[in-house]
């Protein structure tokens, strides 16, 4: 008897696996695209915070260019100063010139404005860029191991029903019935330990003198409560 329990935990362990596998069969894919999805996201961002400094930096370099064609603008209104006939010209291109000055001085100070702004953004994006890239390697990094999984999850079932197959040949059939039964109707769970007088199926009392029969080893026993059958624990035995 003492054989045939511990051959059904060891199908249990089986069952269990598989039943991991399944589920991990239906789940990674998707797992994996939602990280995918994360990734984009952060490069995202990441890219947001990029065109905010080239955008800073193409408004600087088009007030440059504003500043020059002022520049420009008054040597010509200069060039032509000793053609004025009139005093009324000549004010009227002092003025000119007064304007164009104003106007420089105002792109003079957005440029400042702009490198300033930069500065402070290319030292903000340094410290983002460190935090984005690490957590895109993360991320990578699980994906990829997710990926590895996944491509080996067909094999290792193969392997994990090929000893399944193996093993329910040695368990007597009205046993393995049994534990098929449970199995289905126990979400997957047919056999698990006694720990401490405590069912780890559905985390239930058994009666002490329950637990000491079970304690022997000599017959099936299942728990009142959740009907799984009922493993005695020993600090050599694994969780099932
Ligand atoms: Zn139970």
């Amino acid at each position: 008897m003492k054989e045939q329990l511990q051959m059904l935990i060891k199908l249990q362990e089986l069952d269990s696996k598989i039943r991991l596998h399944d589920r991990q069969e239906a789940l990674f894919p998707a797992e994996i695209e939602k990280i995918q999805h994360e990734i984009d996201g952060h490069a995202e961002v990441f890219q947001q915070e990029v065109a905010k400094l080239e955008t800073l930096e193409k408004e600087r370099r088009q007030r440059e260019r504003d500043l020059e064609a002022a520049g420009e603008q008054i040597k010509k209104i200069q060039g032509r100063l000793p053609e004025v006939k009139t005093n009324k010209e000549y004010q009227a291109f002092l003025s000119e010139i007064e304007h164009l000055k104003e106007k420089m001085d105002q792109y003079e100070v957005e440029i400042i404005e702009r490198l300033d702004a930069a500065d402070k953004l290319r030292e903000e994006l340094k410290e983002k860029e460190k935090v984005y890239l690490e957590e895109k390697e993360k991320l990578e990094a699980r994906k990829a191991e997710l990926g590895e999984k996944l491509k080996h999850l067909p094999d290792d079932l193969k392997g994990l029903k090929a000893r399944r197959i193996d093993l329910e040949k040695k368990i007597p059939a009205d046993l393995l019935n049994r534990y098929r039964t449970l199995l289905e109707k126990r979400a997957g769970i047919a056999v698990v330990y006694v720990k401490k007088e405590i069912c780890q199926g559905c985390h239930m009392n058994i009666p002490p003198q329950l637990f000491n029969q079970i304690q022997k080893g000599e017959q099936i026993f299942t728990c009142p409560h959740c009907n799984r059958i009922l493993v005695p624990y020993d600090e050599s035995s694994e969780g099932a």
